[in-house]
């Protein structure tokens, strides 16, 4: 049958029943909740667009797959699965799991990093910085400048800007930079692909200087999609055969299943170098178990290796991407003002413009999380000056272009009724958008301080 439209390819098999709540409930649960929505209840939630991580609906195949869990200490059979099915679909010949993607970002940068070096990436992800502190580095953002403009609609704002490049390798020197790190359809940048053609640029560039490339490809399915849909020469190739050329021109990856792998937890580290690779072994029995498990459930391990097929399917990414169009279209419509294109995991509201006269010193973003949950139910999360945290040698706050709302569409499971929904209640806060108060921290963390920091209204 021809292809009309986005409608998704699966059929409701179980549901999961909702709670429906008042205003006056929800207004209590957010201020105790200190006006944070990682701080909320999930039963006072009504449409859950916080995150895409760890909340998609597993199929039939991967409920199945969770009864044939080895649990074996050592040597699990899911394992092996799991390794055979990355060297297929993803190219890697090593794979050590973690318990999710922070774990692969912990054990990379403590082997890899050391005091004083500097990693480059196309923008900073809050975990992968942190980890890259941790291990000595500084972060360096090569990404190119239309990322960080929201209204620029270029194709691929996930490119590197080889200039940036350049400058740092004349600034520090090449044995200063022991990786070039890059994500596939960033995160941070409002999930932007990377062309292929710049990641082979890039690929070329790193051979030259002798530099390894690492691959952050937790949404590298919804990077191979947008690569389908808009890079000459790929309109015939499969999803499939676009994530192995992506994955086959990096020298190792970490990963996060949470996101285009469709498990509730899981992640790994892979790679092609056999002496990375022993060295990750050594590490991994350290923080997260043994290399044949590192923090997975030997069923964890066998849903993950049937979710990465599932996720790399032409249907389900069309699906998956048109349902994020969808809304993104009718909130246009409307005119809300989001980030173009529209993203891979999620549609960003431009927090900045819906509540000017919220100085980003005060969390606008935040501040909008909270009045969007209060209209409706709906929780959504900050991607502003509070996730971007503090300089580590200033104390300064990053003060990020993008003050951002992210409405993340986790993976099968949400209906169009619920993004209609979704669209009406944002329309309801902007109509109202002079009410909302900015906030200031009452508790501050010192790392990764929009997961736990709590706050309250000015004035
Ligand atoms: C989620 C995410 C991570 C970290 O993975 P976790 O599984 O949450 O630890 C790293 N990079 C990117 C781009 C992510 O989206």
């Amino acid at each position: 049958m021809e292809k009309r439209s986005w409608a998704e390819p699966y059929k409701i098999k179980m549901v999961e029943l909702l709670k429906m709540t008042t205003r006056e409930e929800r207004e209590k649960a957010i201020a105790e909740a200190g006006y944070n929505t990682f701080l909320l209840r999930s039963e006072d939630v009504y449409i859950d667009l916080l995150t895409d991580s760890g909340v998609s609906a597993m199929s039939d195949r991967q409920w199945a797959g969770m009864m044939l869990g080895d649990e074996a200490y050592a040597g699990s059979r899911n394992f092996y699965h799991l390794e055979e099915t990355i060297r297929d679909y993803y190219s890697y010949k090593f794979t050590v799991p973690t318990h999710q993607g922070r774990g692969a970002e912990n054990i990379l940068s403590q082997i890899l990093i050391k005091d004083g070096d500097y990693v480059p990436g196309n923008m900073y992800f809050t975990t992968t910085r942190l980890h890259q502190e941790l291990a000595g580095g500084t972060f360096i953002d090569i990404i190119i400048d239309e990322a960080h403009d929201p209204a620029s609609t270029h194709p691929f704002k996930g490119n590197v800007d080889f200039h940036k490049l350049n400058n740092l390798v004349n600034d520090v020197g090449a044995d200063k930079i022991p990786y070039v790190c890059i994500a596939t359809c960033v995160n941070m940048a409002g999930g932007q692909p990377i062309s292929l053609d710049n990641l082979r640029e890039l690929r070329n560039w790193c051979d030259k200087h002798d530099i390894m490339l690492v691959h952050d490809m937790t949404r590298v399915a919804e990077n191979a999609y947008f690569i389908q849909q808009r890079e000459d020469g790929y309109q015939n190739k499969t999803v499939k055969e676009i994530v192995f050329e992506i994955c086959d021109l990096t020298d190792a990856a970490t990963m996060s299943s949470k996101k285009d792998a469709m498990v509730n937890i899981g992640g790994f580290l892979a790679m092609n170098d056999a002496d990375l690779y022993e060295k990750a072994c050594e590490l991994v029995v350290v923080y997260e178990g043994l290399h044949t498990y590192g923090g997975m459930a030997g069923r964890d391990m066998e849903a993950l290796a049937i979710g990465i097929k599932e996720s790399v399917q032409d249907d389900h990414m069309s699906a998956r991407i048109g349902q994020i169009a969808y809304l993104g279209r009718r909130l246009e419509e409307e005119g809300v003002p989001i980030v173009k294109p529209y993203g891979g995991h999620a549609i960003f509201l431009d927090a900045k413009a819906i509540l000017p006269h919220i100085p980003q010193a005060q969390y606008p973003a935040q501040a909008l999380a909270a009045a969007l949950y209060v209209e409706s139910g709906i929780r959504a999360m900050e991607r502003g000056v509070v996730s971007a945290g503090r300089n580590k040698e200033t104390g300064e706050n990053y003060m990020p272009n993008l003050e951002l709302v992210r409405l993340t569409i986790p993976r099968r499971v949400y209906t169009q009724a619920h993004m209609d929904v979704t669209v009406e209640s944002v329309v309801e806060v902007m109509k109202n958008a002079n009410e909302v108060k900015g906030l200031e921290f009452t508790y501050e963390p010192k790392m990764l301080r929009f997961f736990q920091g709590t706050f309250k209204q000015i004035g």
